[in-house]
């Protein structure tokens, strides 16, 4: 054997031992987060659950005057985890937009994204989704007094989308001519409405209907251009199985005890 073969030996070693013990600490720091195995075990052995929700996503996904995460999203995952470890609070919240749902699943950083996520084909080839806990569709948010009076009348204006949401795709599909600018938060989108940049924001009645409630200056349009079924997205692999299996438990649990008709009047998403 060589001297040089000998030196990629001993690197190979090297690199081998420090990949283990990276991987190893990886797992011990959080051990939420390792693929393969069942996650249902390891949530229970952790002690909480560790999921994607949005921060800037009223009345889904938000941060409260007490610096807490609350929302419609984050009330379900309060509920499950009362359900699976007897303890509303065992759960630790993570982020999401929506551009980085699937990568921060797929990383393993959350055992699951509860985030205003439509369930669609395209998405179940990378995830796999619950049962759908709620159901909107696409609009429009317009200025009041404005000429945009339905998808149509953007042909060749600009229409604000948040990047990575169904309705990015929607409207592209829907409308080509249309110059779909992309925001990576409802807040930006909603700035370049009110100062001319875009003409209207498309994307979830349930979510611009928010603003069109706390500003009598914008209007949401009432057509919907798609059915959005909300779900809860998993690792796809097999080790997410039983744990949504559970979750689909509860989420059924949640609808014959009324939660959800409790937590739809709370956010006043009923009116
Ligand atoms: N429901 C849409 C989606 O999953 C939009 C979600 C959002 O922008 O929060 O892409």
């Amino acid at each position: 054997m060589t001297g040089k073969q000998k030196l990629l030996i001993i690197i190979g070693i090297v690199a081998l031992i420090c990949w283990t013990i990276f991987w190893r600490y990886d797992y011990i720091k959080d051990p939420a987060t390792k693929k393969g195995g069942d996650l249902y075990k390891t949530v229970v052995q952790r002690g909480y659950i560790i999921v994607g929700v949005k921060t800037d996503t009223k009345p889904f996904g938000f941060i409260d005057e007490s610096g807490k995460n609350a929302g419609f999203d984050v009330d379900i995952a309060h509920y499950i985890a009362k359900e699976i470890l007897h303890d509303p609070e065992k759960v630790k919240f993570v982020a999401v937009k929506d551009t980085d749902r699937f990568v921060l699943l797929n990383n393993c950083k959350v055992d699951m994204v509860i985030a205003t996520m439509t369930i669609t084909p395209k998405r179940q080839i990378f995830a796999d989704f619950s049962n759908a806990y709620y159901i909107t569709g696409q609009s429009l948010l317009v200025n009041n007094g404005s000429k945009i009076r339905s998808l149509g009348d953007l042909s060749n204006k600009n229409v604000g989308v948040i990047y990575g949401s169904t309705a990015e795709d929607t409207i592209k599909f829907l409308l080509p001519t249309a110059h779909v600018l992309g925001y990576r938060s409802y807040e930006d989108a909603y700035k370049a409405l009110k100062n001319g940049t875009v003409l209207g924001i498309t994307s979830d009645d349930a979510i611009l209907r928010v603003y069109s409630l706390k500003d009598s200056s914008v209007k949401l349009l009432p057509k919907h251009y798609s059915r959005d079924s909300y779900g809860i997205a998993f690792r796809r692999g097999g080790e997410s199985d039983y744990l949504l299996d559970v979750v689909n438990n509860v989420i059924s649990d949640m609808d014959n005890r009324g939660v959800f008709i409790q937590l739809r009047h709370k956010w006043d998403l009923d009116s």
